[in-house]
């Protein structure tokens, strides 16, 4: 059984297995309830006698006190979060032989002022480190990382008619050429899902293992060039008051995605083609 996971802010997660059926787990958001609790805390801890390094000063018992609070309110976070993600990921690698996941930036989403602090409170990124090693842990289970450009929201699941554009705030996807109407989020996880079939049948629409790292990301997305200088000189650029701080922000921070397994590409006529349009 196979199933493909599309993950969201609203929703966290949107799972279709290959028998079509949908199921959801909704987003905790333990940071979102927690902020209240830490302002609070916050502005006790403001309020108390805190250390000064240039003055030499001590923090009061009480700052180290109302610190201390504050400091187990992220703790609590942190663990409710860990918690809920280990729960998720655990299931889906025991039940599932194939788990198929979409290849999200999310470092360059982190890089979003307005989503950056839901997109690391729901962890995506976490996640798909834990299914990464839950499924090598499991040998029955294998992940299948669907190509970043591989348009699981804007193909149809039904008759796999791609779509030109999809804005993020249409919810529902409407095809064009067969007339289904389905939840934006169920159509993007069915066919993922089905992005799995097509690599246990062989019949994957392209990307074999040993030609996907070279010849993939057909934008060169994954090949930016790091920007970012060895600290030294970088160091005496800004002595020289030289430093143009660009190159401090160009930096990516994508990996090289070796063992990612790529099934779809961009290159050739434009992947899955409806027989109508
Ligand atoms: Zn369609």
């Amino acid at each position: 059984m196979a199933i493909g996971i599309d993950l969201g802010v609203k929703t966290l997660a949107v799972m279709a297995d290959s028998a079509k059926e949908i199921r959801e787990v909704a987003n905790p958001r333990h940071l979102d309830t927690a902020l209240k609790q830490l302002r609070h805390a916050s502005r006790t801890v403001s309020r108390r006698q805190g250390p000064d390094r240039r003055m030499g000063h001590k923090p009061s018992k009480r700052w180290e006190k109302a610190n201390a609070a504050r400091n187990r309110v992220h703790h609590r976070v942190a663990n409710l979060r860990a918690d809920a993600l280990h729960k998720l990921t655990t299931s889906i690698a025991a039940e599932y032989g194939t788990v198929v996941v979409e290849d999200l930036n999310v470092a360059g989403m982190l890089r979003n002022r307005r989503l950056a602090r839901r997109i690391a409170d729901a962890g995506f990124g976490e996640i798909r480190r834990q299914l990464e090693y839950k499924t090598r842990q499991r040998h029955a289970t294998r992940l299948v990382v669907a190509d970043r450009w591989y348009p699981s929201s804007k193909t149809c699941s039904e008759c796999g008619a791609v779509k030109a554009k999809l804005p993020l705030h249409v919810r529902t996807y409407i095809c064009d050429a067969c007339g289904l109407v389905i939840d934006r989020d169920e159509n993007a996880a069915l066919n993922l899902a089905a992005l799995a079939a097509a690599a246990v049948t062989g019949t994957g629409v392209a990307g074999d293992q040993d030609t996907a790292p070279a010849a993939s990301k057909p934008r060169g997305a994954d090949r930016k060039t790091r920007a970012t200088r060895p600290g030294r000189t970088a160091r005496t650029g800004r002595a020289g008051g030289a430093t143009l701080p660009h190159q401090w922000q160009t930096e990516t921070r994508d990996r090289p995605q070796a063992e990612a397994f790529t099934l779809w590409r961009r290159d050739g006529p434009s992947g899955p083609q409806c027989p109508e349009c």
